[in-house]
């Protein structure tokens, strides 16, 4: 079967991981960033040798196409993000994007006829690092989020994603954006970012979707009072509540599903003072899995959980909420194939991470490959994928958009 070169693919990824070396082994590359501009540069100078016609859009999102002998079909999209956390790896979004490239590469080389466009792209501002949230562009692309809040978005320096566009020089009009007309597919290879196809020896993530999720915050309610004076079966610790309350929930939540995750990541307590009773503790309570049924389960024990908790009273509030999104079946169906038909081993699993591919289903066919991250490291510098198994999910990309290109 074809594939695509592993020494261009090794080339890559060291020159990409030279823009925002941090010195330690990874990157900080900060959407919109001179570092960032850096990685952009490079990709436009890798697409214009090859051919492509590169176009941004009013996001900056950037666009490299290659011709097809049918100028009229849709696009095949392969997309990623090139900025990254603040000390993060070398592979979370990029290989994204380098796979995008080394595609078109391929398909330029080895002269291999195609009738779709193909297009290798950047989505601006996935990490949401400077700039919340998450996702900002493709968000806005794809109708999630309001264009004119997301340019007012601060970084804790007081500029805004707004000025950050106009400075980068890569504002292109708005009528480049993706969109359900002119795109057919859209395909994004990814780290998986945790640590399940290394523990079973897999090779490939068939990505079946993007896992729903609930955010709540509970509140524990308490009294203040002296650390010293109060005899302890007088006081009401709502930081004793708070502990008890999460004991609880992770007891009764581990009834449920194996496959549920769930996590209290931020506490807030009240006053937070060494000698004082803390009399009100808030935290939160993240939760993700792909079946609806599961995570209204969930919904229904944080309803259900006691009023009290140590003479405390215990109040709840969603803070927000994401359903799972499925992709789409049949480009699952093919990569699944595809992933066979190399001989590599696979799993079919859902991420529980949010990516642009969550918002990009919404609106044209998607779906997402994953490759192994080491020791299930991601979001940190030690992140780290082999060359041999990028190569491997950039070939089940390459095979991919072609069974697409030729209408399979
Ligand atoms: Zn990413």
């Amino acid at each position: 079967m074809l594939t695509c070169n592993k020494d261009r693919v090794k080339n890559k990824i060291e020159t990409f991981s030279m823009f925002g070396d941090a010195g330690s082994g990874g990157i900080t590359r900060f959407s919109l960033s001179e570092e960032a501009l850096k990685a952009r540069e490079e990709f436009v100078k890798r697409m214009s040798a090859v051919g492509a016609e590169i176009v941004t859009d009013d996001m900056a999102n950037m666009y490299a196409t290659l011709g097809g002998t049918d100028a009229d079909f849709p696009r095949i999209v392969m997309a990623s993000h090139c900025d990254s956390v603040r000390n993060g790896g070398n592979y979370d979004g990029i290989l994204g994007v380098i796979a995008a490239m080394e595609v078109i590469e391929t398909i330029v080389l080895e002269k291999i006829s195609h009738r779709h466009p193909i297009t290798a792209m950047i989505w601006t501002n996935e990490e949401g690092s400077l700039y919340p949230p998450a996702m900002m562009s493709s968000g806005v692309v794809c109708g999630k989020f309001d264009k004119a809040e997301m340019l007012s978005s601060k970084s804790s320096q007081g500029k805004t994603f707004g000025e950050a566009l106009e400075e980068s020089g890569y504002v292109g009009d708005a009528l480049n954006r993706f969109n359900p007309k002119d795109y057919i597919a859209m395909l994004e290879l990814h780290i998986e970012q945790g640590p399940v196809l290394e523990a079973e020896k897999k090779k490939i993530g068939v990505v079946e979707g993007v896992v729903g999720m609930v955010n709540y915050r509970i509140s524990t309610y308490g009294q203040a009072d002296h650390a010293g004076t109060t005899p302890m079966s007088y006081r009401r610790d709502a930081l004793l509540a708070a502990a008890s309350a999460i004991k609880y929930l992770h007891t009764e939540l581990d009834k449920l599903d194996s496959n549920l995750v769930y996590t209290t990541g931020e506490i807030l307590c009240h006053p937070c003072v060494h000698t004082v009773i803390p009399d009100l503790v808030d935290f939160s309570l993240d939760v993700r899995h792909q079946n609806p049924e599961v995570i209204r389960q969930v919904v229904e024990i944080i309803k259900n959980m006691p009023k009290t908790f140590d003479k405390c009273e215990v109040k709840y509030q969603e803070a927000w909420a994401r359903n799972t999104i499925e992709f789409n079946k049949e480009l699952v169906d093919l990569v699944q194939k595809n992933a066979d038909a190399y001989g590599y081993t696979s799993k079919r699993m859902y991420s529980g991470a949010g990516h642009d591919a969550q918002f990009a289903a919404e609106i044209v066919p998607t779906t997402m490959i994953f490759v192994p991250s080491k020791d299930g490291h991601s979001h940190c510098e030690p992140e780290f994928t082999s060359v041999e198994e990028c190569w491997r999910g950039i070939n089940v990309v390459l095979q991919t958009v072609l069974e697409i290109d030729m209408g399979a």
